[in-house]
């Protein structure tokens, strides 16, 4: 099965999950908060290869702007 992200559309936790396929996050709820209906990311090329760091509320709690820890 593939993993995707999600992230908490309240809080901006993001969460890797195995899901079937075409899962879209809404039946999911963020481990964080509780909130219900996850935004599923785009993943393969979202976390690598960004210039400057991306930052912009994507980051856990802590993340220094690498995101090695968080995405
Ligand atoms: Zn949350």
């Amino acid at each position: 099965m593939p993993m995707y992200e999600f992230k908490c559309p309240r809080c901006g936790s993001v969460t890797t999950e195995l899901c079937k396929m075409g899962e879209k996050g809404d039946e999911l709820s963020c481990k964080e908060c509780g909130a219900l209906g996850l935004k599923r990311l785009i993943s393969g090329f979202a976390s690598l290869g960004v210039s400057g760091g991306n930052g912009g509320g994507n980051c856990a709690p802590g993340c220094s702007g690498n995101c090695s820890g968080c995405h």
